[in-house]
């Protein structure tokens, strides 16, 4: 047999240790998807503060090096600890980790370069792990490819190194000021990196540099890998996509079936008797101080507080839904503006608009299990998993139809009754408030049509197989 292929995945977040989004949830599941005869798989990422003490104190030390940060050297830990069938790494360096916060940062550009450099330096000091590829992902570990083209291919070994960024969320590319070409990556004097980090008048793009010094870049659906060729949905990079689409493909993101399991509900049920549902309803009701009406529509919106998820429209509709008989619950943080809109709401109409201001993931799964509907209806979304961990609990999503939510949800169809969710593609709020009344309808008016529906969404599946593949095929590709 050929050798096994050696993959290290470098990420910022990863469930179980640190999550914040979407990516946290990838880099916890995707890892152990690809683990097998032909492929070895492990993840390094940076030791945030916010990762739990039961996984710290698990650690074991594997060397302690420094790591060149332009014209200084940066103490970097390397620890290690094997966790299910996967082994991780951590970079440890207090002054960069150690933050009340994984992001949002005025020097969050120079942690991420730390971080990029450090995956490089490490590779020199892991005793029984070489990377045939190092399979970087979104922008704060975009510095990989080029710091390992222009700085790192002399050190034996390196330049046999492929890369592959994928991309989760195009919006955030790590934009900063010309000043960190000298100050923070010392390749101030190489041409070739300049022009190829160069953006605007006098900044650099990280994320740019990784699609130019990458052997192949992926996104999260293939709706959005066809989305971010177009000026629309390209954030500015459009025109470097169109250029590498035969070295661009979008695979949608799976997501941890096991985790995210009606099975484990407080009250568990399956596609084949949702008694436990209505429980898990009833309760979730009473958690949230909405009264406990089964035949009222409960409806959640589990995000990041932001315009990208569509909450404009949501605004523009919140008038016309509380006049109607359904339940609203959103658990979110983010932005201010719309923390505060949603909490106005919920002050007016306490039976029927609830805010939840926290990142909670166990009333997030509660949420998932015991509402009838999901709302996302976002402007733009590279895949989303809210959609799908939804489905799994026979919660039906209310989407836009766009990259990942337009791959993953059939809208459904009153003339065939087919579907899985309810979509619409125009991103306006009446259309929003129309296909929200739609749902509610047939919730209330049909429910043997909305219970096929919930079949459907629960028969789907959303695992890693099919991605996993999918993944095997880039490296191979990249690798011949
Ligand atoms: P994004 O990565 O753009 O934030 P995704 O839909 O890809 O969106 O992933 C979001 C993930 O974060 C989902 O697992 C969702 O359940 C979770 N999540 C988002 N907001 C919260 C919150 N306030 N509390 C708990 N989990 C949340």
């Amino acid at each position: 047999m050929a050798d096994k292929m050696k993959v290290l995945f470098a990420a910022f977040e990863a469930t179980p240790f640190i999550k914040t989004g979407g990516l946290g949830d990838v880099a916890g599941s995707l890892p152990g998807a690809l683990q097998s005869d032909a492929c070895e798989v492990r993840v390094i990422l940076p030791k945030l503060r916010q990762i739990p003490e039961k996984y710290r104190s698990a650690m074991e030390p594997v060397a302690i090096t420094t790591v060149p940060v332009g014209w200084r050297r940066q103490y970097c830990g390397i620890e290690t600890l094997t966790l299910g069938n996967v082994q991780y790494y951590f970079i440890d360096n207090e002054f960069y980790f150690g933050r009340d916060a994984a992001y949002g940062y005025g020097d969050d550009c120079e942690r991420v370069a730390f971080f990029s450099k450090a995956i490089l330096e490490s590779l020199q000091f892991l005793p029984d792990f070489f990377p045939d590829i190092i399979h970087i992902n979104d922008w704060h570990t975009a510095l990989v490819p080029i710091c390992l083209h222009e700085q790192y291919r002399q050190i034996p070994g390196y330049d046999r190194i492929k890369t592959v960024v994928t991309i989760h969320n195009l919006k955030f590319q790590g934009i900063t000021g010309e000043h960190a070409l000298g100050d923070i990556l010392a390749l101030h004097e190489n041409k070739n990196a300049r022009d190829q980090l160069h953006w605007g008048y006098d900044a650099i793009n990280f994320l740019q540099s990784a699609l130019y010094y990458s052997d192949y870049i992926t996104t999260v659906s293939p709706s959005y890998a066809e989305e971010i060729c177009t000026p629309a949905y390209g954030e500015g990079l459009n025109e470097i996509m169109a250029r590498k689409h035969d070295r661009l493909r979008g695979i949608l993101n799976g997501i941890d079936t096991e985790k995210f399991s009606p099975k484990k509900a407080v009250y568990p049920f399956d596609a084949t008797d949702l008694s436990g549902k209505a429980k898990c309803k009833a309760e979730l009701q009473k958690e949230l101080g909405l009264p406990e009406k089964a035949d009222t529509p409960l409806i959640v919106l589990i995000s990041r507080l932001t315009d990208q998820k569509g909450l404009d429209l949501l605004a523009g509709a919140m008038g016309d839904l509380v006049q109607e008989d359904l339940q609203l619950a959103i658990l979110g943080t983010g932005d201010k503006y719309y923390e505060q809109l949603f909490a106005d709401y919920s002050a007016a109409f306490p039976d029927k608009v609830v805010l939840r201001c926290a990142f909670d993931e166990p009333l997030s799964v509660r949420m998932y299990a015991g509402a009838d509907l999901f709302l996302m209806p976002s402007l733009f979304e590279p895949c989303g998993l809210s959609q799908m961990i939804s489905m799994g609990y026979g919660t039906l999503p209310i989407v836009r139809e766009t990259g990942g939510l337009k791959d993953s949800v059939i809208p459904y169809n009153k003339y065939t009754g087919e579907g899985t969710g309810f979509g619409f593609q125009n991103p306006n709020a009446q259309v929003l408030r129309d296909t929200v009344f739609t749902a509610c309808a047939l919730y209330q008016d049909d429910k043997e049509a909305f219970a096929k529906l919930q079949q459907n969404a629960m028969a789907q599946d959303f695992g890693w197989g099919a991605s996993a593949k999918s993944y095997m095929e880039v490296y191979k590709a990249i690798l011949n």
